[in-house]
């Protein structure tokens, strides 16, 4: 019979959720073992100031936030691995997980998915150039409007998340454009009523973005009105952009109950899923809050969940 490692609790992601997860499990003796995926930290390693999340008084940078919460996990025992989940079997009890394509097979008495999301992004060269020098190419308002407070922004999307940043922004920056590629928003009408509340909104219906100006901080957007083919330069200091997620949940569609996008569905006030013994924390079930500080929260709840569940099984 095939080998395979038993873990009493595998951690899959590290982000704020994973690392609270493995915290919290490390200390309750579950020896966890986490795998890093693929964007070892998770998004904030993508991110520059963190100035959100409380006990860093003056801020910190997203990479040096998520090693701190590392090396805290590692102290208390956490095995933290390098590695990529690429097959579950949820089938039966104890779970069997696939690492880097077949190279190691574990079996787990529970697993915390932990997986996150990723941003999409419009995909244009300029957009992803400056973003990667922290320029001022942002998905996340919350995250980085504040260092806009007074100036010219721009938000591309019409769903509730890019309604919702709108006004965010709106109440901080002098002027707030919002690029909505269709001639009616997505987002519900409660929240395209707050957006039309905001005298320094302006929205621009059928709109697409053309390019993002500036070589290594963002000056400019250059928009076309799809209808007339007209092209503009708008000279802005921020760009965000706020066209959906995608949770990073595929390999667990099999088993997981998951909504249509994939976020996992989570049973209330838990952070139980529909399998016995797997549990979900952070961005890959929240499509709504989708902060450091949330998913620290719901990583907590997933390692206590975890330990119950062991300790009701007498392990
Ligand atoms: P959505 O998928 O709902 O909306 C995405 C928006 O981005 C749409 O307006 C879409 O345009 C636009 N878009 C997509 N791709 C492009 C592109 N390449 N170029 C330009 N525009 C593009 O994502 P959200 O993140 O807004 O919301 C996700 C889910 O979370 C929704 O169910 C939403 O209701 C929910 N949510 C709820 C909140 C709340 O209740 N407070 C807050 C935030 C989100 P088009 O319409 O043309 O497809």
């Amino acid at each position: 019979m095939e080998e395979r490692e038993h873990i009493k609790c595998l951690i899959i992601g590290t982000g704020p959720a994973g690392y609270t997860a493995a915290i919290y499990a490390a200390r309750s003796d579950l020896h966890p073992v986490i795998y890093t995926g693929m964007e070892p930290g998770g998004q904030l390693t993508t991110t520059t100031d963190v100035d959100n999340f409380p006990g860093y008084p003056e801020g910190i940078n997203g990479p040096a936030m998520m090693e701190d919460m590392k090396k805290q996990a590692e102290r208390f025992g956490t095995d933290v691995r390098f590695g990529v989940i690429t097959k579950v079997d949820f089938s039966e009890s104890p779970h069997k997980i696939e690492v880097d394509n077949g190279k190691i097979s574990l079996t787990a008495d529970t697993v915390i998915i932990a997986t996150g999301a990723s941003a999409k992004w419009l995909g244009l060269e300029s957009e992803q150039r400056i973003r990667n020098k922290g320029g001022g190419v942002s998905a996340c308002a919350v995250c980085d409007g504040f260092f806009y407070k007074g100036k010219d922004v721009a938000i591309v999307g019409g769903g509730d998340t890019a309604a919702e940043e709108a006004t965010y922004l709106a109440k901080l920056c002098r002027k707030v454009y919002m690029i909505v590629r269709k001639d009616h928003f997505r987002a519900s009408k409660a929240m395209q009523h707050r957006v039309n509340s905001m005298e320094n909104i302006e929205v621009l219906f059928e709109h697409v973005t053309e390019d993002v100006l500036g070589d290594n901080v963002v000056e400019g957007v250059k928009v076309k009105h799809t209808a007339t083919g007209q092209v503009k330069d708008i000279p802005i200091d921020g760009f965000f952009v706020a066209i959906g997620h995608k949770p990073n949940t595929d390999i667990f569609k099999d088993y997981i109950d998951m909504d249509e996008t994939g976020y996992i569905i989570n049973k209330p006030d838990s952070a139980k899923t529909n399998v016995e013994g797997v549990f979900v924390a952070g961005d890959a079930a929240d499509k709504i809050y989708r902060q450091a500080i949330t998913a620290a929260g719901t990583g907590c709840m997933a390692a206590l969940d975890a330990e119950r569940y062991l300790a009701e099984k007498g392990d």
